[in-house]
């Protein structure tokens, strides 16, 4: 290992070996929300397809409004109106179709009628209170683009040009080891002295589930060659990505990266970020391979800022990055070291806008950190905050989801 890696060049290195590995599927587009497009969706038709009414009232020629005009027709939605002849009014309801003629509607609360005669208050201009033909999509629109991870409201969006079924890639399959001697799984009885409960496999099955990939789950792997081995080569064969936790550091039980690089290759960084030093990067058996440090929050940033971006595009994911949001600082951090730090913060919103507080502790041994936060507030090196200062934060939401 040599000097720090700034995040940047880490991702950049990561994201440029980071090719979509995934084939694509047709799912019923009610079991669409989270995946991915595989497809550009193109609209066949017009949204609305129809000039239509945006409201219960009278649909007329704007040009007659200050008329009398007789009422000749009633048009509820689903129903198709006549020509509308000239001097006559229709009584409309929202979402019908305008008949042709007319170019206006009034809203039924500036309206009078009187023995089937409209009497309408104030001058109405053509187009008043008609949503256009078109207005929200055009014949040969591309409405969403391949890569976007489909939304409630896309859902929708795609069902308002007709598609009852949509192309999207398949979940990406990411193999979870967590590596130690020391760990036990939870529901496998009390710890023994020098044992912990493995947290980083509950952490990382969660996270991949917030981006609707599947975990395949590799269980604990011993401190020990063989087994390491045997592990990394069951769990390339099974998945599209294997991820590892612990075993990278340069203590002499870490069998990581001496058995990646038997089995395939691996760049091994220290990240200059805090928490979250060790990272190594590569391939195992031709499966590309993501080294994790130990420590349960390291691997919760590590996994944020790293791992999610790689996975995202190995998934198909083309969107744009989320948008920088800032905090105040409601704390201090006194020249903060060679890395950049990644403090745990909760944000209120107070009447000067968004406030950042800070856990009280940050060793990236601690997970209540992450869990007691709903921000990353970015230190960047050397810098010092004082209380009231402008940070920039990453909401954790947006992380996980
Ligand atoms: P390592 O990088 O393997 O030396 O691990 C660094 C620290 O993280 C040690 O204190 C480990 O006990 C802890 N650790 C490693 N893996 C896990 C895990 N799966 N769950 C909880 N703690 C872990
Ligand atoms: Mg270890």
């Amino acid at each position: 290992m040599s000097a720090l890696l700034p995040l940047e060049q880490a991702l950049q290195r990561v994201l440029a070996a980071a090719s979509p590995a995934a084939a694509s599927e047709e799912v019923p587009l009610l079991q669409a929300r989270g995946r991915v497009l595989a497809q550009d969706l193109v609209s066949t038709l017009d949204v609305p397809a129809a000039d239509n009414s945006a409201m219960d009232g009278y649909a007329l020629r704007a040009a007659e409004s200050g008329q009398a005009l007789p009422i000749t027709q009633r048009i509820a939605a689903g129903s198709v109106g006549t020509a509308l002849a000239p001097g006559s009014a229709a009584r409309i309801f929202t979402g019908a179709d305008l008949p042709p003629g007319a170019d206006a509607v009034a809203m039924q609360e500036n309206c009078s009628e009187q023995d089937g005669v409209l009497r309408v208050q104030g001058a109405l201009a053509p187009g008043d209170n008609v949503r256009p033909r078109g207005q929200d999509i055009q014949r040969g629109d591309r409405v969403l683009r391949a890569g976007r991870v489909l939304r409630p409201q896309d859902m929708g969006l795609a069902a308002s040009i007709g598609l009852a079924s949509v192309a999207v890639y398949r979940p990406l399959r990411v193999a979870v080891l967590s590596t130690g001697d020391e760990l036990l799984e939870p529901g496998a009885g009390e710890p023994a002295a020098g044992q912990l409960y493995n947290s980083n496999r509950y952490t990382l099955a969660g996270l991949l589930d917030g981006l609707g990939m599947h975990c395949v789950d590799g269980g604990i792997v011993p401190d020990d060659p063989q087994a390491t081995a045997g592990a990394l080569r069951t769990a390339a064969e099974a998945a599209d990505c294997v991820i590892t936790t612990g075993g990278v550091s340069v203590g002499e039980e870490d069998h990581v990266k001496a058995q990646v690089q038997r089995l395939g290759r691996l760049d091994l960084w220290k990240l200059a970020i805090k928490p979250g030093k060790p990272l190594a990067f590569g391939e195992v058996l031709g499966t590309p391979f993501l080294g994790l440090p130990g420590n349960p929050s390291s691997v919760f940033v590590t996994f944020c800022l790293v791992a999610r971006p790689f996975l995202l595009k190995l998934q198909g994911v083309d969107e744009p990055a989320a948008p920088r949001l800032t905090a105040r600082a409601g704390f201090a951090v006194r020249r903060a070291g060679g890395r950049q730090d990644y403090q745990r913060v909760t944000l209120e919103a107070g009447p000067e806008g968004l406030l950042a507080q800070r856990f009280p502790n940050q060793s990236s041994g601690v997970l209540s950190s992450v869990s007691h936060s709903n921000a990353l507030a970015v230190i960047p090196p050397g810098t010092t905050v004082a209380p009231g200062d402008t940070v920039e934060v990453l909401l954790l939401d947006l992380l996980t989801g």
